[in-house]
């Protein structure tokens, strides 16, 4: 049986998690815990399948939350040394300008790609080409948005949001057994239910970075038009999240389907976090071993305007070296790294563009925004793509793949590993001409024009 959701004393603990406060006294109040089967008492808790009052497994990071309710068990654990390791909560921020009001701009394509001619340039519109060349019949690939949730029915949106297919709405059941009831449309991990829809803005402008729905005469158009965008809310409307519950939305992400994790947030602790973020580190090391790539940005220093070098100072997740990891740093209008952007020629493999950005928003309208976080999107938008146009890829392929088809650039030579402004072009070129899989079909331009197509993961120039 799958595990049961927390009691409903747990969900006034965890709706009353204020920033900051969690890292002093009451940081012990919840953990993720790592258990060895080498003692009596682990043995049984591994083998029973139960959730003893207080532990709840996560199966596909194999960890353990655990609350104050757990603690005696926790203890007896820790005397016959079987616990591994375990993270206390620590605070997460959104990687985005704070202080960036909405601003609503008549939605146009041509103003979207205005801001991607020059300096941030990445061949998006020759990308479209190039791929339109080809008609995909896979099934479009899932993108795990590990934010402040979506705006579902904007309606440049609504049609790429995804859905779980085993869930009956609203009917008070977990339908599939995922241990989550009625997620449609994904889950909230702060409240603890259904509802994803976005009070900050943040997850939805990076939900049409990656996959606003292309030549449907609305808005703007994402990388991918055909993808399945899954909205796992874990930041509040102030964009505060916590590492916790990153970690639970990892392990949603790898058990219903999510082929690419976008996170554009970093880990914010007001002491060291080395030993904390360990746990982190397993999940997203499990998401590599179930074939998810995880897309993280670099991080911003927006006050400073004074980027990082996170070689020096890792910043997580984005300073995990690991071959499903990618970390994009961002671009200045100018194509240069941006002021606020941290870097590392080590750990960051990328840039892309990241100020001033156009893109979805809130109550189904647009606005700009800029960060790292952009940056990131724009990178889990061409794996998205890079993966539909052959599902064969592997994380660790589709990150060399982007990696190497980088545009290099002599600024950014000793900032980020490939050298490069991420060239969506050159990637999905480098994709198509390698031997795709007999699961793909090919037609003729002409064919694919007078093709009307619905769902799958072809695309048609505009
Ligand atoms: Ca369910």
């Amino acid at each position: 049986m799958p595990p049961k959701r927390y009691p409903t004393h747990l969900l006034f603990l965890v709706s009353l998690m204020v920033p900051w406060v969690l890292v002093g006294s009451k940081a012990e109040a919840k953990m993720v815990v790592e258990i060895a089967t080498t003692s009596p008492t682990s043995l049984v808790l591994q083998s029973s399948h139960l959730n003893p009052p207080g532990w709840r497994y996560l199966p596909a990071v194999d960890l353990y939350i655990v609350d104050s309710a757990g603690e005696g068990l926790l203890k007896t654990l820790e005397e016959e040394g079987a616990v591994l390791d375990k993270m206390r909560e620590s605070n997460i921020q959104i990687e985005a300008s704070p202080n960036d009001p909405p601003d609503p701009n008549d939605p146009m394509l041509n103003l979207q790609k205005g801001i991607l001619r020059e300096g941030q340039y990445v061949g998006l519109s020759e990308a479209w080409a190039e791929a339109s060349k080809i008609l995909i019949e896979n099934s479009p690939v899932t993108v795990a948005i590990i934010d402040t949730g979506i705006d579902l029915t904007h309606p440049d949106l609504q049609d790429n949001i995804w859905r779980n297919k085993g869930e009956i709405e609203g009917n008070g059941i977990d339908d599939d057994g995922n241990g989550y009831v009625d997620d449609v449309h994904g889950y909230n991990f702060i409240e603890n239910n259904n509802d994803v829809r976005d009070d900050n803005n943040h997850g939805t402008h990076l939900a049409g970075i990656i996959g606003a729905i292309g030549n449907n005469g609305i808005g703007i158009a994402g990388i991918n038009w055909h993808v399945r965008l899954m909205p796992l809310k874990f930041a509040n409307s102030r964009g505060k999240g916590s590492s916790i519950l990153a970690i639970e939305a990892i392990d949603y992400a790898i058990r219903n389907g999510a082929n690419i994790i976008n996170a554009s947030w970093t880990i914010r602790s007001g002491e060291d976090t080395s030993d904390e973020d360990r746990l982190l580190a397993k999940a997203i090391q499990k998401a590599g071993e179930a074939g998810v790539l995880f897309v993280t940005a670099s991080g911003n220093q927006f006050e400073t305007h004074a980027g990082l070098n996170i070689d020096e100072t890792p910043v997580y997740p984005a300073s995990f070296q690991k071959e499903n990891v990618i970390t994009v740093a961002a671009l200045s209008a100018k194509g240069d790294l941006a002021d606020f952007s941290n870097y590392g020629r080590t750990t960051v493999d990328l840039a892309a563009p990241g100020s001033d950005i156009l893109s979805t928003i809130s109550s189904g309208r647009y606005g700009v925004m800029s960060g790292t976080s952009m940056a990131a999107a724009f990178v889990s938008g061409s794996a998205s793509l890079l993966a539909c146009l052959n599902p064969e890829l592997k994380p660790a392929q589709i990150k060399s793949i982007l990696k190497e088809s980088a545009a290099t650039r002599r600024s950014l030579q000793d900032v980020v590993s490939s050298q490069g402004i991420l060239n969506i072009q050159t990637a999905v070129s480098q994709v198509l001409q390698a031997d795709i899989s007999g699961s793909t079909t090919r037609q003729t331009p002409s064919q694919i024009h007078n093709t009307p197509v619905t769902g799958g993961c072809s695309l048609i120039t505009p």
